[in-house]
């Protein structure tokens, strides 16, 4: 048991290891990536909005140190920290010229107050070049890496339009491990045509390679992306409902070993462009109706173990 929290949270996580609050800050690195830009295709992952994935991050018409500063004058209204990981989230942050890359990866690191970079990517966007950028910043700062896999399926991810087959990921995977860099892995629950089954294969993939974290997103449909037209269009695709999703993220929780940092548990749509489920606005009721079950669930492991212990 983790504090308060029924598994290992980053903030939980961030504590232990800096011993004060560790406060995440998203910038727009103003890059794109080879799903969008033509390389591999212009429409993107079927879920993927014009933003990129970057909603809440900062203003890429600005220089990235004025982003941080932006973001921390904004974030200590609500929590005091001197220390922050800078978020590079939106599009392909490890995709571009490697000296271009560079020098947005150090601007951020001069900041005073920034101790480390999360940078989230694709399989397909870490060439030998850049795994040396990358093991060059883990020598001096806090550094993970966020990797998209969203499923093992590899007819979901074609479906999706992922781009790049699961060997390549394994092998880059490998890579990064090799280097000491801690990945995350991002799965996507409640795909089109996926099980419940399906979903948890996935979940056991990433139990076996042990990265070092996990970001549980939600599948949410946000407007104007090809899976808004999927969904109006067919019939025999639903969205989870919240007592569905619960239990699932529960399952998974439960599968994933403890050691795991669990980054994320729901989805985080902006609420003037989410079609569905509109559910996942209310993010607190989510958090807290998945930790009850996590309780009601331990409880029962506890009665177990009695009744085991008492039999004897
Ligand atoms: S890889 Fe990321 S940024 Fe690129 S299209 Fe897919 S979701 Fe969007």
């Amino acid at each position: 048991m983790f504090g308060n929290k029924r598994y290992r949270t980053l903030n939980q996580e961030m504590k232990k290891i800096f011993g004060v609050k560790v406060i995440k800050l998203s910038v727009n690195g103003g890059f794109t990536c080879p799903n969008r830009n033509g390389v591999k295709g212009y429409k993107g992952c079927i879920f993927c909005s014009d933003s990129g994935g970057g909603d809440f991050a900062g203003n890429p018409d600005i220089s990235i140190s004025e982003q941080i500063d932006e973001q921390i004058a904004l974030l200590s209204k609500k929590w005091k920290s001197e220390r922050y990981i800078v978020y590079f989230g939106t599009f392909t942050n490890t995709y571009g010229d490697i000296e271009e890359l560079r020098k947005k990866y150090y601007e951020a690191l001069y900041h005073p107050k920034v101790i480390g970079l999360a940078i989230a990517t694709r399989a397909d966007c870490l060439s030998d070049d850049v795994i040396v950028l990358l093991r060059e910043l883990n020598d001096i700062c806090f550094l993970w890496l966020e990797i998209g896999l969203q499923t093992i399926n590899q007819n979901t991810a074609d479906f999706i339009r992922r781009g790049y087959d699961l060997s390549l990921f394994e092998d880059r995977f490998e890579q990064l491990k090799a280097s000491n860099i801690k990945v995350v892995v991002h799965l996507i629950l409640g795909l089109p045509g996926e099980t419940r089954e399906d979903i948890l294969k996935t979940v056991d993939y990433v139990s076996y390679i042990m990265p070092w974290g996990v970001k549980l997103h939600l599948l949410h449909i946000v407007q104007g992306t090809e899976l808004e037209t999927y969904f109006k269009n067919e019939s025999k695709f639903r969205l989870l409902e919240m007592d569905e999703y619960v239990d699932l993220v529960c399952d998974c929780i439960e599968r994933l070993p403890e050691s795991i940092v669990i980054h994320r548990i729901t989805g985080d749509g902006k609420k003037s462009d989410l079609v569905g489920p509109l559910w996942s606005l209310n993010k607190l009721k989510v958090i807290s109706e998945i930790n009850k079950e996590m309780d009601h669930r331990n409880s029962l492991q506890g009665c177990r173990y009695e009744s085991k212990y008492n039999a004897k």
